[in-house]
């Protein structure tokens, strides 16, 4: 059955087998197809290839999607509940972008934007856009393109570098002022591990190796 097949399995191109070239000595290899949840490694200095992650779709599919209904309650949600000299300040992921941007700082604000809204909204909703289909061996519209750029986007992702910085800043404001983490900023600790776990779930080889089956059928 085709369904089944294109969900376990990690199809061969129709060219026969790429060639993987070693990141760390540079030899070239033959990639032939491994065993699902097995990696294939450099014949020369052991470094990995890459890997057949086992359920590798339903996985990322998952994950995306959980990770876009985190983004609703992350940015509707308050991030932060601030008590300070009697006044009470709620502030959501969006509210301080665009607070930043208000108070002078315009490059801050729209650097956390990029960052932190819009650069994980492109690849948690790429991914979701482009596996779901594949799940059923379809190809979406498009779904080359929104690759190529869920690629470009993949290093600007800083969720995790925000949410650190804004766990050293809390923890020296707190000293000032009566700080309470809001719901907001739970589901982006959330949002944080479903991103690392649907970006991880598939190796790029095999999406593009799916992609290129999907696009022949
Ligand atoms: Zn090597």
């Amino acid at each position: 059955m085709r369904t089944r097949l294109s969900i376990l399995t990690w199809p061969e191109p129709k060219g026969g087998p790429h060639r993987a070239i070693c990141h760390y000595c540079d030899t070239v290899h033959l990639a032939e197809p491994i065993a699902e949840g097995s990696r294939a490694n450099c014949v020369l200095c052991g470094a990995t290839l890459f890997q057949n992650r086992p359920a590798s779709l339903v996985r990322v599919t998952s994950f995306s999607l959980t990770a876009l209904l985190l983004m609703i309650v992350v940015h509707t949600a308050p991030f932060v509940d601030m008590d300070a000299a009697g006044l009470h300040t709620e502030l959501t992921l969006p509210g301080a972008a665009r607070a930043l941007i208000d108070e002078g700082t315009p490059l801050v604000g729209l650097g956390v934007a990029l960052f932190t809204i819009i650069t994980p909204l492109i690849l948690a909703g790429g991914l979701f856009y482009v596996c779901a289909p594949l799940m059923f061996g379809r190809l979406a519209p498009g779904a080359m393109f929104v690759t190529r750029w869920m690629s470009r986007s993949e290093p600007w992702n800083m969720i995790e570098v925000f949410l650190l910085g804004v766990l050293v800043s809390l923890l020296k404001l707190g000293k000032v002022a009566d700080l309470h983490f809001g719901i907001g900023f739970w589901a982006f600790a959330g949002l944080m591990v479903c991103m690392a776990a649907a970006v991880a779930a598939i190796d790029k080889r095999e999406l593009w190796d799916r992609l290129e089956v999907a696009k022949g059928q």
